[in-house]
């Protein structure tokens, strides 16, 4: 059989995917480029399963890559959701400490903000009151205005079609298998030859990179986001997003309150260990192949203690419970009680690496290249807010312009 060939393939059909696919072809107007996925449509994985909020970027030192591409990423998500009527709503964000031992992070935030020119001002008890009446009141709590929460399915459907009638060829249920040749990769639905490979594989990223022998440094840990849903007596209590202080030493946010598109409320994510990197279940999704080598990880990241690793693991291990989810959602909203919270199908996974070497989990997205090849590890939260203008970064990080 013949092989497709291409001047650009991209494998990945998640948000990092399309959006590069829309900044080569905004450079390169007549290259022939094409988007290869297992699934039959985009955003089947952690682009469609998100919490769809656009984060301001409070989070992130200025040093870092997230830090360079989320707030810009998130103004162009912004406008394209209005070019192309896609439903959001720049609703703001509540940051809330709950005990004075937070105080320094809430610090940090404000320096953060304030060396990424973001909007973030320390609030009191009055103004909180008059933001979200029935949050908890702690010690000091951030508001970020520009906090926004979008559609996540419906911009990464639009933007398919966009790259459809910009002549940018899909092809679905097609799993990148192996490298062949140098310029050629076999998939399920055969060879496919390119010039110049972009891997946007999400969860996969690792092992595409590893068919270019790349990412030697890095092992990849899932990491399980599930939900709960507040019911019709408490959504009410919730205007926009809720969000505890971090633990800075860890890429998670903790469980959160988002009012999202719809107006239902969704309590969650966790970032429970998981043992497959589609194990959106609990044991839906895991493979034997791969779970054992997940499992040795996860053993030797608890063992090394990193990061806080054991306590981290622990603590998600146990929102498995409902009573003990509850808990963590009360911390920001007090009045909640069990029959306000109802349980979703909703959740997603984080595929997270870690530094094999040191067992510390990698905080910033990384990129590695070849002379063809480019590749996207790491493409954690909030990849999603970030991605146009990490799709830049990318695209002129490969000297493909
Ligand atoms: C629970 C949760 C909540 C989050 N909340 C937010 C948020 O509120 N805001 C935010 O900015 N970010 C958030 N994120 C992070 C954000 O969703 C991700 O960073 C982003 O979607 C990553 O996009 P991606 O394109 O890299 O990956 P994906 O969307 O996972 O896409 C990767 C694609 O590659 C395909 N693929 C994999 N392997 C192969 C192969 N061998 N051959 C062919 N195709 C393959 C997959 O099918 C998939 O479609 C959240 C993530 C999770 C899990």
């Amino acid at each position: 059989m013949v092989a497709s060939s291409y001047d650009f393939v991209i494998v990945g059909a998640g948000i990092v995917g399309l959006t590069v696919a829309s900044e080569l072809r905004h450079h390169h107007p007549r290259a022939h480029i094409a988007i290869l996925d297992k699934e039959a449509m985009p955003g089947m994985h952690a682009s469609g399963r998100n919490s769809g909020v656009l984060h301001s970027g409070i989070y992130y030192s200025s040093d870092t890559l997230k830090a360079r591409v989320c707030a810009e990423g998130g103004r162009r998500m912004i406008e394209f959701a209005k070019e192309e009527k896609i439903p959001y709503s720049q609703c703001g964000k509540l940051i809330l400490a709950t005990a004075e031992e937070q105080l320094p992070t809430i610090e940090k935030l404000l320096d953060n903000a304030k060396e990424n020119r973001i909007p973030a001002e320390r609030i009191d008890q009055q103004q909180l009151s008059e933001i979200e009446p029935f949050a908890a009141k702690g010690p000091a709590a951030i508001y970020c205005p520009t906090t926004t929460v979008i559609d996540s399915l419906a911009v990464v459907k639009r933007l398919r079609e966009k790259l459809e009638q910009q002549g940018v060829t899909f092809l679905f249920h097609t799993k990148v298998l192996r490298r062949t040749q140098k310029n050629e990769i076999e998939t399920t639905r055969g060879a496919v030859r390119f010039d110049f490979l972009y891997n946007c594989a999400g969860a996969y990223a690792d092992r595409i990179a590893g068919i270019f022998g790349l990412a030697k440094d890095y092992a990849l840990v899932p990491f399980k986001g599930i939900y709960w849903k507040l019911n019709e007596t408490a959504t009410p209590k919730i205007r926009a997003n809720i969000y505890p202080v971090p633990d800075v030493s860890l890429p998670f946010l903790g469980v959160h309150l988002t009012r999202v598109i719809s107006g239902d409320v969704y309590v969650g994510p966790t970032a429970i260990p998981a043992l497959g990197r589609e194990n959106y279940g609990k044991i839906k999704g895991i493979k034997a192949s791969e779970a054992i080598g997940i499992g040795v990880r996860l053993t030797n990241m608890y063992l090394r203690n990193k990061n806080h690793f054991r306590k981290m693991a622990h603590r998600e291990m146990a929102k498995y419970r409902k009573r003990n989810f509850l808990f963590a959602a009360r911390e920001l909203l007090p009045s909640l009680n069990s029959e306000d919270m109802v349980s979703t199908p909703k959740a997603g996974i984080r595929p997270q690496l870690v530094n094999i070497k040191t067992g510390k989990l990698k905080m910033d997205y990384i990129l590695e290249k070849t002379d063809n090849s480019l590749h996207v590890l790491n493409a954690i939260s909030p990849a999603f807010t970030s991605s146009f203008a990490f799709a830049e970064r990318i695209v002129e990080e490969s000297r493909v312009v």
